[in-house]
């Protein structure tokens, strides 16, 4: 048969495109991997709760999942198949699953080398500690949508509970522990049912969110708050949701009780002590909406208690012309130092206890290396912090006792997981290594 040369005007330019296809989808490869071992030797394998597991065998490497995820860069297709790359950033939308066409991705708890403590609950949201209820992502459910409407439905089976116990004792109907998105729409809940409770957090109005970068857009589908009604956030910036719930308080004068940790609850005869650090309380029934995040890891020295010392970093600019001590070796650390290092005049430095930055990704030690290099950061490696006073800080280094003069400290130290806490009140769970 003759070569018919029109057949190159259509199969040149299909060439092309498959060419540039093939290049770009290479590239996109690379980079995927790139990030994903830079993960896995800083160590950050690990998901903190609900993630994709991707079957290999039925992954097409469309990257459906990859374009859905709300988060972004989350997912990648590494040679042709999806792959879990940032694993510690995912926080469980779901949307993945949802997207993919061939049912590969399954969403699961833990993985086989580390179990995520799944507390074991009824319909009702009650634990098996009897009058002790959780809401939100505790309970292995992330997502403020979820949150807000566990914490509606756990309200309700909590207040009537409390109906049923030591009628007449004036003790409260609930104590409700956490003030994020479960613990608000279970506060509105207590409020719209008439019960006499009180809504204690050991940080500020909003729980997760409230700790998120400046400017995060968050993505939330509709939902019911009580006295409100239908919320419809869409995406919605940090700030913006935050000024939702200020509002929610305003309009409803709901008084959560902030800056007050909950330590422990104890059963004594029909009712609850719930015991926080500034006091006691009485009740029939108690509501964890405590999240998963954990409370930060303390320095546990002298002086730590001052309003100078925080856990997080929200608002770099506040520390411009300052003398900050960054504690910590990890991400949050490494970029806390260096956003802090941005700002006009603020003098940083970053103690570690350990000798090099391991447990950070590459591209946050090439950042802090190159500050320090410069000279706009110091490190002081094998350090630790020995007591903090008003005007300067203690250090412990290679050298000896070190004196620093200083205006605030952030800790990046970690978290202390809301397991213990669990184990503590005797609240079965249900250890989860990738299964669903
Ligand atoms: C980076 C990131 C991005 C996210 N993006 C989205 C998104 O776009 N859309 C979405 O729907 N979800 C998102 N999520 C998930 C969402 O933030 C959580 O699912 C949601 O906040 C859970 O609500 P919660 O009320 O159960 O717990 P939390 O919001 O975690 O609130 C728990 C509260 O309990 C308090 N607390 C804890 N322990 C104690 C104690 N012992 N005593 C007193 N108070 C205590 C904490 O201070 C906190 O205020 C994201 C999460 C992260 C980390």
């Amino acid at each position: 048969m003759a070569f018919d040369p029109l057949l190159l005007v259509y199969a040149l330019p299909l060439a092309g495109i498959w060419a540039v296809w093939t290049f770009a989808a290479r590239r996109r490869s690379a980079k995927a991997r790139e990030v994903l071992e830079d993960n896995r030797q800083a160590g950050l394998m690990e998901p903190n709760s609900l993630h994709p597991v991707i079957d290999p065998a039925k992954c097409l490497g469309c990257a459906s999942c990859v374009r859905a995820c709300p988060e972004k860069k989350i997912l990648g297709v590494i040679d042709g198949k999806a792959a879990l790359i940032e694993p510690t950033m995912c926080v469980g939308h779901g949307a993945c699953a949802t997207a993919c066409p061939t049912q590969a991705i399954t969403l699961v708890f833990g993985t086989a080398t580390r179990g995520v403590d799944i507390p074991l609950l009824s319909p009702e949201f009650e634990t098996s500690v009897p009058g002790v209820y959780i809401a939100g992502e505790l309970g292995g459910m992330g997502l403020i949508k979820n949150a807000i409407e566990q914490g509606r439905q756990a309200i309700a089976a909590a207040a009537a509970q409390a109906r049923r116990i030591a009628v007449g004792d004036p003790a409260l109907d609930v104590v409700i522990v956490g003030c994020g998105p479960a613990g608000i729409a279970a506060s509105l809940g207590a409020m719209e049912a008439g019960l006499r409770f009180v809504t204690i957090d050991q940080s500020s109005l909003g729980g997760t969110v409230a700790h998120f970068p400046r400017g995060k857009v968050v993505m939330t589908a509709p939902a019911k708050l009580p006295l409100i009604g239908e919320v419809r956030f869409g995406e919605i910036s940090k700030e913006r949701l935050l000024a939702f719930w200020e509002d929610v308080l305003a309009r409803t004068g709901l008084k959560p009780q902030f800056e007050e940790q909950v330590t422990q609850v104890e059963r004594t005869g029909d009712l609850f002590e719930v015991v926080t650090s500034r006091g006691r309380y009485r009740t029939r029934t108690v509501l964890l909406a405590i999240g998963r995040r954990g409370t930060p890891r303390p320095l546990g020295v002298p002086g730590e208690e001052q309003s100078k010392v925080l856990y997080r970093l929200i608002d770099p600019e506040q520390y411009a012309g300052q003398r900050v001590l960054v504690v910590g070796g990890g991400d949050s650390a490494l970029e806390a130092a260096a956003q802090l290092a941005d700002q006009p005049g603020t003098q940083v430095t970053l103690s570690y206890r350990g000798q090099a930055f391991q447990r950070a990704r590459a591209k946050n030690r090439d950042r802090v290396a190159a500050l320090i290099a410069d000279g706009t950061m110091t490190a002081l490696m094998g350090s630790q912090v020995r007591s903090i006073g008003t005007e300067a800080i203690e250090l412990e280094t290679e050298q000896g006792l070190l004196s620093l003069p200083n205006d605030s400290v952030i800790v990046c130290a970690g978290g202390l997981l809301p397991t213990q806490f669990l184990h503590q009140i005797g609240i079965e769970v249900e250890t989860k290594f990738g299964t669903v």
